[in-house]
């Protein structure tokens, strides 16, 4: 176990590198399997998606696009509910089979406003994948077919994710120690 200080926290290693890069492979193959004789629009989430879309998509087979949006609800480490618009979405998603790329689905909220402000425009499908998943904090029903990990409630840090925009750039997970 290593241990990292971020600000005024500490954080130990939950899932090391080789893990993730084990599950992110076997996301893309079910997608790969799924989609296959579609064209998806992969729609990643900035910021915390950005590692997890790249590894993802270097084992993505089939032919696809990806573009990236932003938009901002968390700060520090409690939700703040305060969700904010979609930004960037420069696609025509009418008709498409749409793959949104999330890093963390804790509450669940952000995706339930994302997948109405989506469907309002009319995409073929509109799918979910995430990084994280935190089952336990699940408060919206969500159908949410590619998670590549399943998490306890814990906050965690690394690999994209950040505590008050530090810490994405770790290559492992980290968890938050309780002091
Ligand atoms: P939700 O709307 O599902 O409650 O929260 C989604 C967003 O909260 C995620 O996209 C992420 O930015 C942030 N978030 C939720 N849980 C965590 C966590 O454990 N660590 C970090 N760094 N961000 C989190
Ligand atoms: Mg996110
Ligand atoms: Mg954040």
């Amino acid at each position: 176990m290593s241990r990292v200080t971020i600000k005024d926290k500490t954080f130990e290693t939950s899932i090391p590198e080789a893990e993730i890069l084990e599950r992110v492979k076997l996301v893309a193959d079910r997608i790969n399997k799924d989609f296959e004789g579609k064209t998806p629009l992969f729609l990643a989430v900035l910021n915390g998606s950005f590692m997890y879309a790249s590894d993802l998509m270097k084992h993505i087979t089939i032919p696809c696009e990806i573009s990236f949006v932003k938009l901002a609800s968390y700060q520090g480490v409690t939700s703040t509910g305060t969700i904010k618009e979609i930004i960037g979405l420069n696609e025509d998603i009418r008709g498409r089979e749409v793959i949104i790329v999330e890093d963390i689905v804790d509450t669940g909220a952000t995706m339930k406003r994302m997948l109405e402000t989506l469907g309002t425009r009319e995409p073929a499908g509109l799918h979910i994948t995430t990084l994280l998943l935190k089952p336990g904090k699940l408060t919206v029903p969500l159908n949410i077919e590619y998670a590549a990990m399943e998490i306890p409630n814990d906050f965690i840090v690394g690999y994209g994710l950040d505590y008050d925009q530090q810490g994405r750039n770790l290559r492992d997970i980290y968890t938050l120690v309780q002091e």
